[in-house]
Parts: C-alpha cells; sequence; structure tokens
C-alpha cells in the first residue's frame, strides 16, 4: 500500500469519533472496530477506493495501527455497509481479491479451531527460537535460522507453546430462497471468519457479510489446475433479524394493500388467488391461504412458546395437484420452499454434522427447515423420508426448534415454519371400502402434529369431472381466460408479506371466544355419551390459531365471531371427511390418530375372540368361513371380517396356514 494513503489510514483511525470507540472496546475485551463504509467515505474518498481495490494491503496496514494504537495484538478493523450486494451467483473473476459485501442464508458452521497465526520454531542446531507469520494457505517453516551464527537450514521444532494462535471457522452462505423463486439451484460461497467474529451467525440465520474474495489454486492429486477456488474471508458479519422480503414491499404497496383492508371481500378474494389454475379444492385452498397467513405465537410469562404455524397435511389419490399446489405455495409464500422427503439428502430436511472440505473437520448443515425458518416448507412425498428426518421433524412441529447433538457439535436451530405436507394414501389409491382415516400412510404420532389434515380424493363426479374437462381443455386454449385471479401472484406475495409484518391479530371479542369455547365443550360432550372422542386439546389450538388467522387474512387485528365462525367450519369439515366412523354417525379423533375407529375396534376385538375359539375347535387354525359365519351371527359383516383379517395379516397379528383358514400369530 502507497504511504500516503497508509498516512490517511492513521489520520483516521485517531480521529476522535474511533478513539472514543476505540475505548469502550478494549473496556470490554473485543478485538473488533467496526466501521461504517459511509463514514470512511466521508473521511477520504481516495482511502475508501483503497478499501475497495486493494483490501487485503488496507487491512494488514490498519490491523497494524490499531494494534498500536490500542497495544492489544489482534485488534482488527472490520467494515460493514458496503453501497453494494453482489449477489452470490454474480461473483465473476472481476471480483476476486476486492472487498465486497454479499447477503445469504448462513448453511453451515464449521467448529472454531485454532488457527496459527505466528509459529515459533526452534532450531535443532543453536536453539534459536525463529518466529515466522503464517499469512499464505499453506504452513511456512523457516527458510533458514535467524542466528547469524548458525544461518543453517534446519531441522526446526514448532513451539506450540509460544506459537500464537487465534480462532477460526469455515462457514458457507447459500442464496436466500427469496431470490430462488421460481425453482433455481440455490449457488453457494464458501467463507472463512477469523477472531471474535467465530460463532456469530449460526445455520439458518440471514446474514449480510462484507469480505475480501481470494482464491486457492485448486489441485488435481499433485497436479496444480489453471482453476481456483473462491473463499470470502469475513470481514464483517451482520445477523439480520427481519427477513429481506420485507425489502420488496414499496410505500406505494403498503398503501394499495391499506387500501385493502376495506374490502367486505377482501378473504375470498384471496383464497380464489390461491392457485387459480387448480379447478375446485376449495377447502384446500381456504386452508393454505390461512396457513401462509399463520399467526403470531404466543409467549407466555414463564417462557413457554405456543407456535402460531398451522400444519397441514394433503393426503390424495395420485395426480390430484398436490404437488402442483405444493410448489406453487413455496414460490408464493415467503421463504417458502419445496423439497421432496425422497431426495432431501444431505443436511436433509432438519440439520445434520457433515465432513467440510475446507477444515476436515465437522460442520454443521442447516436443512429445509431451518432454511424456511420464518416462512413454509412444502413437503412433496412427506411419507417416504428417511428415519432420522422422521424423528427430528417430530421436534420441530411442535417446538419449531432442532437440537443437534452429533459430532461434537451442540446447537439448537429455529425452524419457525410451517409445514405443508402431501402424501398418497397406504395403499397408493383410496380404497373406497376403507374408512380413509385407516389409509393415512403416517404414523399416528406424526398425523397428530397436523392441525389439518384434507383428504384429495379422485372419484369419477360426471358433472364435476365435465367442468374440470372443460377447464383443463381452456387452460390450453385460453390460458388467460381460466388462470384468472384477484391478485397476481406477486400481488398476493405482498399482501402476505405486509400482513404478517402488521397485523397481530388478538383474540378479545367474548362472542367469539364463547364460540370456540362452546365448540370444543359441544364437542367433547359426544365423547362423554360414549362416543369416541372428537376433539383434543391440539384441535382447539389448532381452531384459535385458524381463527386468528382468518382476522390476519381479512388485515384486520380483531379476531371476530365470523373468523371464529370460518374456522370451526373449516375444522368441522376436514374433521368430517377424514375422521367420520360412517357407521357410528360420530368424528372419531381417535379413528383419524390411531387409525382403528372404537366401534371398529371392539368388532375387531370380537372377530379375534371368534379366530381364538375356533383355533380350539379346529386344532390350531380357524376356517374363515367359519369365523364369518360365526361373526355374521352376531351382526358383523362379512365385508369387515375380510378387511379385518387382511390388515392383520399386515401388522403381523394374524396370518394363514392355508388359504383357507387363519390364525394368530401371537397366543
Ligand atoms: P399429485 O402430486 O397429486 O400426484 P400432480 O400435482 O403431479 O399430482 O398433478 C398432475 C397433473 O394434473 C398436473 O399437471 C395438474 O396440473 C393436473 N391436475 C390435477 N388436478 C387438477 C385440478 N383440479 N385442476 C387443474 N389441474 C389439475
Ligand atoms: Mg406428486
Amino acid at each position: 500500500m502507497e504511504s500516503e494513503l497508509k498516512e490517511r489510514l492513521e489520520e483516521f483511525l485517531h480521529g476522535k469519533e474511533i478513539s472514543k470507540e476505540l475505548r469502550k472496546i478494549t473496556a470490554t475485551g473485543r478485538k473488533s472496530l467496526v466501521v461504517e463504509f459511509e463514514n470512511l467515505l466521508e473521511f477520504d474518498k481516495e482511502l475508501a477506493k483503497g478499501l475497495l481495490d486493494a483490501p487485503s494491503g488496507f487491512f494488514d496496514a490498519a490491523d497494524a495501527v490499531l494494534e498500536g494504537i490500542t497495544k492489544i495484538p489482534g485488534m482488527r478493523l472490520r467494515v460493514k455497509g458496503l453501497p453494494e450486494i453482489i449477489e452470490i451467483r454474480h461473483i465473476r473473476a472481476e471480483h476476486v481479491s476486492e472487498f465486497i459485501q454479499v447477503e445469504g442464508i448462513m448453511t453451515r458452521s464449521g467448529e472454531v479451531k485454532p488457527e496459527a497465526k505466528e509459529a515459533v520454531f526452534k532450531c535443532r542446531r543453536c536453539g534459536e527460537e525463529n518466529r515466522v507469520l503464517q499469512v499464505g494457505e499453506f504452513f511456512r517453516e523457516p527458510l533458514s535460522c535467524e542466528n547469524p551464527n548458525c544461518r543453517k537450514k534446519g531441522p526446526f521444532d514448532l513451539v506450540v507453546e509460544s506459537t500464537v494462535f487465534r480462532d477460526w471457522q469455515s462457514i458457507c452462505i447459500q442464496e436466500p430462497p427469496e431470490k430462488l423463486r421460481g425453482g433455481r439451484m440455490p449457488r453457494r460461497l464458501d467463507g472463512i471468519i477469523r477472531d471474535d467474529f467465530v460463532d456469530k451467525a449460526v445455520p439458518g440465520n440471514h446474514v449480510t457479510i462484507t469480505g475480501v474474495l481470494r482464491v486457492f489454486q485448486e489441485r488435481q492429486r499433485r497436479e496444480r489446475r489453471t482453476t481456483f477456488r473462491k473463499i470470502l474471508f469475513v470481514s464483517h458479519i451482520d445477523v439480520r433479524q427481519k427477513g429481506i422480503e420485507e425489502s420488496e414491499l414499496t410505500e406505494e404497496d403498503e398503501k394499495k394493500i391499506k387500501e385493502l383492508a376495506k374490502d367486505p371481500w377482501l378473504r375470498n378474494k384471496i383464497i380464489q388467488s390461491i392457485t387459480p389454475a387448480i379447478h375446485g379444492y376449495e377447502v384446500v385452498k381456504e386452508a393454505i391461504a390461512l396457513q401462509v397467513f399463520g399467526c403470531n405465537p404466543l409467549e407466555l410469562p414463564d417462557g413457554t412458546r405456543i407456535r402460531g404455524d398451522t400444519h397441514i397435511l394433503l393426503c390424495g389419490d395420485p395426480g390430484t395437484a398436490k404437488s402442483q399446489i405444493l410448489k406453487w405455495m413455496a414460490n408464493v409464500a415467503p421463504r417458502g420452499l419445496y423439497t421432496s422427503g425422497m431426495k432431501a439428502t444431505g443436511a436433509g430436511l432438519t440439520a445434520a454434522a457433515v465432513r467440510d472440505e475446507i477444515s476436515g473437520g465437522w460442520t454443521l448443515e442447516a436443512g429445509v427447515l431451518v432454511i424456511a425458518d420464518g416462512g413454509l416448507a412444502s413437503i412433496d412425498e412427506f411419507e417416504k423420508m428417511g428415519q432420522d428426518d422422521a424423528a427430528a421433524i417430530l421436534e420441530s412441529m411442535e417446538q419449531q426448534t432442532i437440537s443437534v447433538a452429533k459430532a461434537g457439535i451442540i446447537a439448537t436451530l429455529n425452524t419457525r415454519t410451517g409445514i405443508l405436507a402431501a402424501t398418497n394414501p397406504k395403499f397408493g389409491r383410496f380404497d373406497k371400502n376403507i374408512p380413509p382415516a385407516q389409509q393415512l400412510a403416517l404414523d399416528p404420532v406424526m398425523l397428530s402434529r397436523f392441525d389439518l389434515v384434507l383428504l384429495m380424493r379422485d372419484e369419477p363426479r360426471a358433472d364435476y369431472d365435465r367442468s374440470m374437462a372443460q377447464h383443463i381443455l381452456q387452460m390450453h386454449t385460453a390460458p388467460k381466460k381460466v388462470v384468472k385471479a384477484p391478485f397476481d401472484p406477486d400481488f398476493l406475495r405482498k399482501i402476505i408479506i405486509y400482513a404478517r409484518k402488521n397485523i397481530e391479530p388478538k383474540m378479545e371479542d367474548r362472542e367469539a371466544q364463547k364460540m370456540i369455547e362452546n365448540f370444543f365443550v359441544d364437542w367433547r360432550k359426544v365423547a362423554a355419551e360414549g362416543a369416541p372422542l372428537p376433539i383434543t386439546v391440539r384441535q382447539l389450538e389448532a381452531l384459535i390459531r385458524l381463527a386468528k388467522s382468518n382476522a390476519r387474512m381479512r388485515l384486520s387485528d380483531r379476531v371476530t365471531v365470523e373468523d371464529a365462525n370460518r374456522a370451526i367450519n373449516l375444522i368441522k369439515t376436514c374433521l368430517k371427511e377424514a375422521g367420520m366412523d360412517t357407521e357410528a354417525n360420530v368424528v372419531d379423533i381417535d379413528l383419524l390418530m390411531t387409525g382403528i375407529p372404537k366401534s371398529q375396534r371392539e368388532r375387531r376385538q370380537r372377530v379375534l375372540e371368534i379366530i381364538k375359539e375356533l383355533e380350539g375347535q379346529y386344532g390350531g387354525a380357524a376356517p374363515i368361513e367359519k369365523v364369518k359365519i360365526q361373526a355374521g351371527a352376531e351382526g358383523i359383516r362379512e365385508s369387515f371380517v375380510e378387511w379385518m383379517i387382511d390388515e392383520e395379516k399386515k401388522r403381523g397379528y394374524l396370518y394363514s396356514p392355508t388359504p383357507e383358514t387363519v390364525s394368530r400369530a401371537v397366543r
């Protein structure tokens, strides 16, 4: 660096404001002086230019000056707030060795390691201690002994006790989901953080980073290649509390949206604007509209946090537009992400400890739910995810955090995201003869985490089929005419961003409260009269969330009777479709959660007893015909017996020694 700039730098760092700041910093034991780029620019344009063009020299000089002023070794200058943000995918050769600013989401952070900054070597011949500054990529030994009487080329021993170390951490940042609309693959950038800025951010944080883009030659075995890999040497890292998506809103947008709050049809218009290319499914659209609007979580005085996100499961026949809906939502929802349970590899859905290329150690890598923190995670083929993911997702759905304790890394990451999941029924398609709840492919514990379970059945219905055919045909002939919605996706997204940021619905209306209370009590009463338990506290919480989301969707912060009513109707519809025990004619939440309705459970028990009796009479294997006859005499239908025997064979409770007989596997 030219000496003129060096002088200006001295002058800058000796300034009054900076001196004051430095005294504060040294008092607290920190080792970083953070300066806004703007201040540097104001002080001297040339100096600012010097930083941008030749940052390495600039920082070396600045750090030396700071160490001189404060007498604290390792004191560093960090610069933040560059006027321009370069997108990770737009980093090019011209940026090499420059000072740049990028933004993204931190997806990995490695373990903090000590890095040798100044290594001390003892000469084996004369005992002289040689100090070598470690600046490059590889560890450097002295070329020859400094002792004028020795001057030998070694050998040297490293004196670890005298070597100066500093903290070192490798990270990886990825383009934020906002920049990836349209299903692009995210690009990544590796970075290295040093000294007291390590562990400033955790995976999942949205960050703005300044740093020097340095490059390192790639190697293939021992040969050096002509290509280089990029690593950002981080100067400053800023964790943003609010998402960048909020910057999408202009003042004009806000004005327009505020105006919308007066529209009495706003709620309906929003629902109509959800996946306009998909025909029908009004209930599904209403549910996912409520989900993206969400509601604020409840923070209790004792520190308990009750989630505000609604989780929805779509379970449907193949070809019912589930994937289409999920992708569309991931695109429109702020911080929305789409993934499939089947192909979520690497960090998977939650988080994982993985080997790091740069350091060779373990790093924590954020998965889909962590990256979608504060947004919506669409997970297709939900039933196909791996065991590890399933276990982690259970924690995440209720607590909205993931704890990782693997390979020496212990961390808790936030996953405050709504989950929109899709599955096929257990046997691929819904079977009309079996209650739908018995065909959900998830285990009951997982199922109970969902606020709403929506069934999408593909049954031939003449009038519906005709209108659907016309809809699809029109889509191909005159797309503009069919795919018509009150709000286009971009504007809908803006409404959602606005509502999530500004509207906090409160449940203060006595009548609305009463309504939810009564609904809960009445439905529970059905249970008291001997019917299976129809509704649990989870549904009550879901109900409150949905009522609040209804208010937020109207851009109002008061939950009204109408909001409560809408929420109740939605829950009723879902429970009826999925959980109705048609024979007992009550909604059976037990059925939804365990897959066996209560009245059926009794019949199943009876059939098992009959089998046991007949086993005794027929030497260990009950003839199926006889079981049916006996069951029929007790009012249990033949189709039930057949279905039950099939089901129990699948579960392993029963087996067939011969095609005509059946036995209990466990006696
Ligand atoms: P799934 O994931 O449920 O198996 P897909 O989302 O892949 O189904 O949908 C299959 C195709 O059928 C898509 O092209 C989708 O647009 C179309 N489709 C299915 N149902 C509808 C509908 N109700 N309206 C419009 N298109 C539909
Ligand atoms: Mg699909």
